[in-house]
């Protein structure tokens, strides 16, 4: 590795900075070597955070002249890789101030905030440095060309997906809602409830399904006989189950992929084919505007 801190001066965005990375270090190996990178780049330490209640951990000066990553003892590999990455993107991003003197500590819900309300400036820089780990981790152009290799969508390819780049399950989807070319979602199951779903918003049409409410009936979630681990076949059923079809101009179908996992968890791909292609007028910049807008600028340069 030959990139320099002072290779990334003066970009502001966790978008700017993945792809200055990427553009030094064009040959990364996957996994991302995340804490040799974090080293390169003038972190010096990667240690064991002691405080209890949180994940990780920044300790720095006002200018950042100085970085120590902490990592919470005893995590998944994946998520050690995960709170690197984020902490890294609190030392790289221009503006991060942590709200303690010198140090930024991070809880197990900052690693997972994803959208920010106007100005909440802290749970804002919890979002770029979210950003940022799945952009380092997870490298949008790397992503592309497993899609194209291998286009049809499916949950072992998401979890083939996750242990080739070393990040959890969840991340893994995260992403491929985002990137793959199909329309896709994807409903995180507790305990019969629906959790977390991640989802383009602007390609994937509403999703009628409540946060905390029981996975909705008529979802092949309560098809008998799943193993724990292995899933499913891929099966097409009624859109209306979880999107509102008024709002979908052109009825296209709706297949559903459930994988049961350990603890009571459960994983439900779903997947909107033959749907408009014209995108609705929505103002939300989607994970894919911004990272194409933050290439198209670097064409430019
Ligand atoms: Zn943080």
């Amino acid at each position: 590795m030959d990139i320099l801190r002072m290779d990334l001066a003066d970009t502001g965005s966790p978008e700017g900075l993945v792809s200055l990375i990427l553009k030094h270090e064009p040959s990364l190996p996957l996994p991302v070597p995340i804490e040799e990178l974090a080293l390169q780049l003038e972190v010096e330490e990667i240690a064991e955070l002691k405080t209890e209640g949180f994940e990780g951990g920044l300790v720095t000066d006002k200018n950042r002249s100085r970085g120590i990553i902490l990592v919470k003892k005893g995590v998944s590999a994946a998520r050690r890789r995960f709170t690197i990455g984020h902490e890294l993107g609190h030392f790289l991003v221009a503006n991060h101030v942590p709200d303690k003197d010198g140090q930024f500590l991070c809880s197990k819900t900052d690693l997972r905030t994803l959208s920010a309300k106007e100005g909440d400036r802290r749970a804002k820089m919890e979002v770029e440095a979210n950003r940022f780990s799945s952009l380092l981790l997870m490298p949008p152009p790397r992503l592309r060309d497993a899609f194209k290799k291998h286009p049809s969508p499916s949950l072992e390819h998401v979890f083939d997906l996750a242990d080739r780049y070393g990040v959890s399950k969840e991340a893994m989807a995260r992403a491929y809602a985002s990137y793959h070319p199909e329309v896709l979602a994807f409903i995180v199951v507790k305990d019969g409830k629906v959790g977390r779903v991640y989802h383009d918003r602007k390609r994937f049409p509403f999703i009628t399904a409540s946060r905390d409410k029981p996975v909705p009936q008529g979802s092949l979630f309560y098809k008998k006989g799943f193993t724990i681990g292995i899933p499913s076949a891929i099966d097409s059923r009624l859109p209306d189950i979880w999107i509102d079809v008024s709002r979908d101009r052109r009825g296209a179908t709706l297949s559903e992929q459930v994988c049961l996992q350990q603890n009571g968890y459960a994983l439900i791909m779903l997947w909107h084919e033959n749907a408009e292609d014209d995108e609705d007028e929505s103002e939300d910049t989607t994970a894919r505007d911004r990272w194409r807008a933050e290439q198209e600028r670097y064409r430019r340069d």
